[in-house]
């Protein structure tokens, strides 16, 4: 960098893994690219600084309460940061402003959930880049979501419709991200914001980027995937569940394409009844499969599994690895996983693409649903199913990806796809980063 006082950016995650993930690892990225780099984050669900000696790490207060924390309801913790934090985070800002001597906040990159960010920047007179988590398919049904509300069609008189949605190609009505109690203004709030950075399926999604920034004339810059780019094994840690590296040695002694790697990301969870089916489906198919089972999914793991019948305990042991926290990157790429079954959030579906590993499809919320239909209509490398959790029907999904030829087929067609992804990192990605760079740079001279 030219200058002789160092850019500092400042990144701002909400508390939940699969947003500081990326935001983490869009920091490395970034740092590599010559910006010190501050992470403010809240007290809940923090990153470990401890990992990223180079940064500077800045708790502000997140006003949730203990129930709140609890119930990882994610719609109301988000709703408490966007209308509770806005004095707190002010006063870290500004102290941080203050205090720095040979160096100087050049912008502040925030992520999409917490639009209050914008005004306060604002206000601080601080250039700020909204940073978005999330399909630019995704995007396009918030403008879709307007519009439905402009014709009072909201809340929709059936969610679960499968009629398409006038102008989003593939996608129907019950794909929508629509949580049906929440105003649909919430989503909309800084959709048109000049200035997004998003961690794209790069080349995969060209077609619904250009139909953005011709609704938005917004400038995007559309980068990753971020973990093929940063590629920091530290991003993807959980502080409260130890990755288990036994998993590794698991696979390393099964053979290629066999396992099915099986894991709901950080949030979405079965209940304990549905968890009995899985294992029932997953003993039944008679496939290998490496599951993670986060610790709060059920109150007792070893009651559970205790309370399962013979045979599929029997089936667990003979071909099941259960972990509570995965290194999912790790997993994903080795060459033992033939398949994922996955709740598809946008973080795990990159991960998927990029290392050529088909999906069966058991979307919960949000632009889960989006992501699960882009997968199995558009790319055709995901499997949509009737998503009923009971153990013959997972036994059929099952065995559809592991053996049937219509699997087959799918993991040809991803490996297509990843090799399509690995030249857009070298490719457009990089350009669209040289681009960032050069703009946050330009409009702090
Ligand atoms: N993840 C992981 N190990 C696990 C489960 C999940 O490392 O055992 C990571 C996964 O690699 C991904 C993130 O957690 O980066 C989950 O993000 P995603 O957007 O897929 O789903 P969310 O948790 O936000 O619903």
């Amino acid at each position: 960098m030219e200058s002789q006082i160092r850019h500092r950016l400042v990144l701002i995650p909400p508390p939940f893994q699969g947003h500081i993930t990326p935001m983490l690892q869009l920091a490395t990225i970034l740092h590599s690219k010559g910006f010190s780099i501050t992470i403010a984050h809240t007290h809940f669900n923090s990153p470990d600084p401890s990992n990223y000696p180079n940064f500077n790490f800045i708790p502000f207060f997140d006003a949730l309460s203990n129930t709140q924390i609890s119930s990882k309801n994610f719609i109301d913790i988000t709703s408490t940061l966007n209308t509770k934090c806005v004095s707190s985070l002010k006063e870290l800002l500004i102290h941080e402003i203050t205090k720095l001597t040979h160096e100087k906040i050049v912008c502040i990159i925030y992520d999409g959930l917490l639009y209050f960010i914008d005004s306060l920047a604002k206000e601080l007179k601080l250039p700020s880049i909204v940073f978005r988590t999330t399909s630019a398919t995704n995007l396009l049904t918030y403008h879709a979501c307007a519009e439905l509300q402009s014709k009072g069609y909201l809340p929709l008189q059936d969610s679960k419709s499968c009629d398409l949605v006038p102008e989003l190609n593939l996608l129907r009505f019950k794909d929508l991200p629509i949580f049906n109690s929440t105003n649909p203004d919430d989503f909309l709030q800084n959709i048109t914001k000049t200035l997004s950075i998003t961690p794209l399926g790069v080349s995969l999604e060209d077609s619904s980027l250009n139909q953005l920034q011709h609704l938005y004339k917004i400038s995007l810059f559309p980068i990753g995937p971020l973990h093929m780019i940063a590629n920091d094994p530290n991003n993807n840690s959980n502080k409260t569940l130890q990755e288990s590296h036994n998993c590794i040695s698991w696979l390393n002694n099964q053979a290629r394409n066999s396992v099915l790697y099986v894991s709901l990301g950080s949030i979405a969870s079965w209940e304990e009844k549905e968890l009995t089916e899985v294992a029932g489906g997953l003993s039944n198919s008679r496939q290998k499969f490496l599951w993670v089972i986060r610790p709060e999914t059920v109150n007792d793991v070893s009651a559970w599994s205790e309370s399962l019948s013979e045979d599929v305990k029997e089936g667990m042991a003979a071909r099941g690895c259960v972990v509570k926290w995965a290194p999912q990157n790790e997993v994903l790429a080795h060459e033992a996983v033939g398949g994922f079954w996955s709740h598809c959030g946008w973080n795990s579906t990159l991960e998927s693409l990029c290392e050529g590993v088909p999906i069966i499809c058991q979307p919960y919320f949000g632009d889960q649903r989006v992501n699960a239909r882009l997968l199995s209509h558009v790319w055709k490398v995901g499997l949509e199913w009737c998503n009923v959790i009971e153990k013959d029907e997972i036994e059929r999904v099952v065995r559809r990806l592991m053996v049937d030829q219509e699997g087959e087929e799918m993991r040809q067609r991803a490996m297509k796809l990843k090799h399509v992804i690995g030249q857009a990192v070298t490719g457009s990605s990089s350009d669209s980063l040289n681009g960032l760079v050069k703009c946050i740079l330009s409009v702090n001279i």
